[in-house]
């Protein structure tokens, strides 16, 4: 719902913080317009400068923080998340880029709960979904190191349940299924 913008009027004076104007540095500005991005991660703000009444834009980013399992808090970190993943990566084909964008993805999963902290162990809920699509077996690796898998039976489940999702998505098929069971995946098993 990005609502109108104030005209001219009475903008809310609470970011009237130490928003230079980029033209004349005068230290006070007056907001004509705002609006969220898709995603809520940040706030356009479009400015009017009562010194110069030249216009310019600013953007906040709303901070997101990390709690460790220590209890340190840390800034939340995409690069961290890339890190943490390139491990489970090792000699799969995966790309830099599609790294970049399952960082961004697990980003924009973590803001949409519109939480300012958020847990590190839900961070690693949040890449373990973009990671399945992304290459299985570094879902595997990184799912046993993270869920903490202690046997074999651990990765048959988490096998089955790939399986299980494979036979919903029939196009992805082909390449785990060699062969048998071709059309018993109609109707979906469900737990
Ligand atoms: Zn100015």
């Amino acid at each position: 719902m990005g609502g109108p913008s104030h005209p001219e009027g009475d903008a809310p004076p609470r970011f009237g913080d130490d928003v230079h104007c980029p033209y004349c540095r005068h230290t006070d500005s007056r907001v004509v317009d705002s609006r969220t991005s898709d995603d809520g991660a940040s706030i356009r703000r479009r400015r009017l400068c009562p010194a110069c009444g030249r216009r310019f834009s600013t953007v906040e980013t709303t901070s997101l923080s990390v709690v460790k399992r220590s209890g340190v808090v840390e800034p939340f970190s995409r690069d961290k998340v890339v890190s943490g993943v390139r491990k489970a990566c090792q000699g799969r084909p995966v790309t830099d880029d599609s790294l970049a964008l399952l960082a961004q993805a697990v980003e924009e999963a973590v803001r949409a709960s519109g939480a300012a902290e958020i847990e590190a162990h839900d961070v690693g809920l949040a890449i373990l979904g973009p990671l399945r699509e992304l290459d299985e077996v570094a879902y595997l690796r990184f799912a046993s190191v993270y869920q903490d898998f202690a046997s074999l039976v651990d990765f048959e489940d988490a096998i089955a349940a790939l399986r299980i999702d494979h036979a919903d998505r029939p196009e992805r098929a082909s390449d785990a299924r060699a062969g048998e069971a071709a059309d018993t995946a109609t109707d979906q098993p469900r737990d």
